[in-house]
């Protein structure tokens, strides 16, 4: 589950560890893997209010970053090399 590595595709499909919030949390956005980390500081939910902690954390290169316990990789198509765009993706509420 926990496979994605820089490079990858990958989408917030689910929310906060802690809770399940998703308060503050773009479920449907997919961005590419750009580095992988760990949480440098514990944060607070802002959902419910717990502190995680230690939580690896994957970023875009646009600096965003994703609780990686939230991601799912999305598998490239098989043929061709055209990604899903940004639209094809988004969630409407
Ligand atoms: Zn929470």
């Amino acid at each position: 589950m926990s496979d994605i590595k820089v490079g990858d595709l990958v989408m917030i499909v689910r929310g906060m560890p802690c809770c399940g919030g998703t308060k503050n949390i773009p479920l449907g956005f997919a961005f590419t893997a750009y580095a992988l980390s760990k949480m440098t500081a514990p944060e607070s939910c802002d959902s419910c209010g717990a502190i995680v902690d230690g939580l690896a954390v994957v970023y875009a290169d646009s600096g965003m970053g994703a609780y990686l316990h939230c991601l799912k990789k999305i598998d490239p198509p098989a043929e061709g090399d055209s990604l899903p765009t940004r639209a094809d993706l988004e969630v409407t509420a």
